[in-house]
C-alpha cells in the first residue's frame, strides 16, 4: 500500500461540508461588574445604573451608569475647563496624543473587536477586519491634520469651537466614536460623548485607551445613558452637537438647537439604491449587493437596501442573488465563520419584524433562505422582497435590518428617478461597465456618497454625509474638520 492510500484510510471523508464552529475566545476581555461615568479623567459614580446585554444570547454583560442631567452638566464643565489648555497646545502636541490613541487601538484591536461583537452582535470578522482598523485609521488620519490646520484652510484663520457634544448610535459604536472624537480633538475642541444605550462598552474601554495615551483630563468625557442623557447633552452648555442616529431624533434635536447658536451636524438614516445594469459583471455585482445589505445585519445607515435591477437581467440576477443568500452563515457573532450576526436589540428586532410584515401585507413576495437561527438572542434571517412597488413602506422606510427590497427599471433615467424618490439621500451604488454612465448617474443622484462597482467602502480621507432627510454636514476627510472649526 502506498503512503497516500494509507493516509486516505485513516482520514475519513467528511459526511458534511459545513464549517465546524470556530469561536473566538472572549478571555481577552476583562469586564467590570459596573461602569461609572468618565468625567475629567476620573470615574464618577452615578446614582442609577442599567444592565447592558449581549444580543447573541441576552446574557447580562455589565451594569452601566445612567447619567442624569446634573452628571451631563458636570461632564460639560470638565470639558469646558480643559478647553483653554487643550486648544492652545501646539498642533504637533495634539497630533502626538491622537497618534498614541491610534496606536493603542491597533495594539488592543483584538480586545476591542471581541467586546464590540459581544455587546453589539456584529460578526467578529467584521469588527476585527472593518470596525477596528478603520477606527484606528481615523485617529491616524486626523493626527496628521492637527498641526496643518492653516494649510487645510488657507487664508481663513481656523480656530476651534469649544466643547462638542457628540451622540452616537449602536451600529458601529467604536467607529462612530472615532469619526466624532478624532476630528474634534485634532481641531482643538474638547468633547462630551454619549454612546448608545445598547452598546456602551467599547466607549467605556476607550476611556482606558485615553489613560494609556495620557490625554489631559477633561479633554474627552464619556457619559452613558438612554435618550434622556442624549437630550440633556443637547440642552447643555455645549457649543456644538454632532449627532448620528435616526431621522426622527435628528429632527427633534434640530428643533431644540434652533436659535441657541449651537452648531449642528446630523448624520441620519438612508434608503440607498443599488442599481444593477445589464452590462455589469453579474457575479461581482451580486457579491456587492450581498455586502451592501447583509453587512452588519443591515444595521448600516448607507446600506444598499433597495436593489434596482434592469428588467432585461431580472431573472438571472434574482436567481444568483437567492443562491448566494443561501450560503450566508447566520449565527454566533463570536464565530469567525459567521456572516450575519445578531440583531442589536429586542426593540430593533420588533421594528424589523413589523416592517417585514407590512411588506407582506402590501403584496410583496418574500424569500428567506433556509437557515437555523439560534434559540436564544435576537435573530433575523437574510430576507429579500421581490414584486415591490415604489410606494410600499419597505421601499420608502429605513428598515435597518437584513432586508432587501427589489424593484426594476428599464432606462438610466428611470433608475435615477426611482433612486432619488425617497425622503433620504445618503448613498447610492451603480453596477455597470460604462464609465460615462457611472459619471452621469453620480451627477444625477441626490446622495452624499456614490459607489461604482463596489459598495460600503470607507476611508478616513473620504467625506461622508447626506442630503435631504439623511442630514447635513460631513464626517471624514478634510470636510470632516470644518464643522469643528470657526473661521475669522
Ligand atoms: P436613535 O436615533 O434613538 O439613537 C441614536 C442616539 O441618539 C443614541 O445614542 C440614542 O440614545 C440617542 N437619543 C435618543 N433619543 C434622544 C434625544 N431625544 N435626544 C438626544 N439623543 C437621543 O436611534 P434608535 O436606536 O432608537 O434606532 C431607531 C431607528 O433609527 C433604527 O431602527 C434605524 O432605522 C435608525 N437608526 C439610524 C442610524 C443611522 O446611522 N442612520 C443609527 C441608529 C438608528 P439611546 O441609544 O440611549 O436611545
Amino acid at each position: 500500500m502506498t503512503d497516500v492510500e494509507r493516509r486516505q484510510d485513516r482520514s475519513p471523508v467528511p459526511k458534511d461540508w459545513t464549517y465546524a464552529p470556530a469561536p473566538e475566545s472572549t478571555e481577552i476581555v476583562k469586564l467590570q461588574d459596573r461602569y461609572e461615568l468618565f468625567i475629567g479623567g476620573k470615574w464618577v459614580a452615578a446614582k442609577e445604573h442599567f444592565t447592558t446585554l449581549s444580543p447573541r444570547d441576552e446574557s447580562p454583560l455589565a451594569e452601566v451608569a445612567q447619567a442624569s442631567e446634573a452628571d451631563v452638566h458636570k461632564a460639560v464643565a470638565a470639558a469646558r475647563e480643559a478647553f483653554p489648555v487643550w486648544s492652545k497646545l501646539p498642533g504637533a502636541q495634539r497630533s502626538k496624543y491622537l497618534f498614541r490613541i491610534a496606536r493603542i487601538l491597533a495594539e488592543r484591536s483584538r480586545e476591542f473587536a471581541v467586546l464590540e461583537s459581544l455587546n453589539g452582535g456584529k460578526p467578529i470578522k467584521e469588527s476585527r477586519d472593518v470596525d477596528l482598523p478603520l477606527a484606528s485609521a481615523h485617529f491616524f488620519y486626523y493626527a496628521g491634520w492637527a498641526d496643518k490646520l492653516e494649510y487645510a484652510f488657507p487664508n481663513r484663520k481656523p480656530k476651534p469651537i469649544g466643547v462638542a457634544g457628540q451622540i452616537i448610535p449602536w451600529n458601529f459604536p467604536l467607529l462612530m466614536l472615532s469619526w466624532k472624537i478624532a476630528p474634534a480633538l485634532a481641531a482643538g475642541n474638547t468633547v462630551v460623548l454619549k454612546p448608545a444605550e445598547t452598546t456602551p462598552l467599547t466607549a467605556l474601554l476607550f476611556a482606558d485607551v485615553l489613560r494609556q495615551a495620557e490625554l489631559p483630563p477633561g479633554v474627552v468625557n464619556i457619559v452613558t445613558g438612554d435618550g434622556r442623557t442624549g437630550a440633556a447633552l443637547v440642552d447643555s452648555d455645549v457649543d456644538k452637537i454632532a449627532f448620528t442616529g435616526s431621522t426622527e431624533v435628528g429632527k427633534a434635536i434640530q428643533r431644540r438647537v434652533a436659535g441657541t447658536g449651537k452648531k449642528l451636524t446630523l448624520e441620519l438614516g438612508g434608503k440607498a439604491a443599488n442599481i444593477l445594469f445589464d452590462d455589469a459583471a453579474l457575479d461581482q455585482a451580486v457579491e456587492g449587493i450581498i455586502n451592501g445589505i447583509y453587512f452588519n445585519q443591515g444595521h448600516v445607515c448607507c446600506a444598499g437596501s433597495r436593489l434596482l435591477v434592469q428588467e432585461s437581467i431580472y431573472e438571472p440576477a434574482i436567481e444568483k442573488l437567492k443562491k448566494r443568500m443561501a450560503t450566508l452563515r447566520v449565527g454566533d457573532p463570536l464565530d469567525k465563520n459567521t456572516d450575519v450576526g445578531a440583531i442589536n436589540s429586542r426593540e430593533q428586532l420588533d421594528r424589523i419584524t413589523a416592517l417585514v410584515e407590512a411588506g407582506k401585507d402590501e403584496g410583496a413576495e418574500i424569500y428567506q433562505p433556509p437557515c437555523k437561527l439560534p434559540e436564544k438572542g435576537y435573530w433575523f434571517a437574510p430576507t429579500v422582497f421581490t414584486n415591490v412597488a415604489q410606494s410600499y413602506r419597505i421601499a420608502q422606510e429605513e428598515i435597518f435590518g437584513p432586508v432587501l427590497s427589489v424593484l426594476t427599471f428599464r432606462t438610466p433615467e428611470e433608475a435615477v428617478e426611482k433612486a432619488n424618490n425617497t425622503p433620504y439621500g445618503l448613498s447610492a451604488g451603480v453596477w455597470t461597465e460604462k464609465g460615462s454612465r457611472i459619471l452621469w448617474m453620480a451627477q444625477q443622484f441626490r446622495a452624499g456618497v456614490v459607489w461604482a462597482n463596489t459598495f460600503n467602502r470607507f476611508d478616513p480621507t473620504s467625506p461622508f454625509g447626506g442630503y435631504k432627510e439623511s442630514g447635513f454636514g460631513r464626517e471624514g476627510g478634510l470636510h470632516g474638520l470644518e464643522p469643528y472649526m470657526d473661521f475669522e
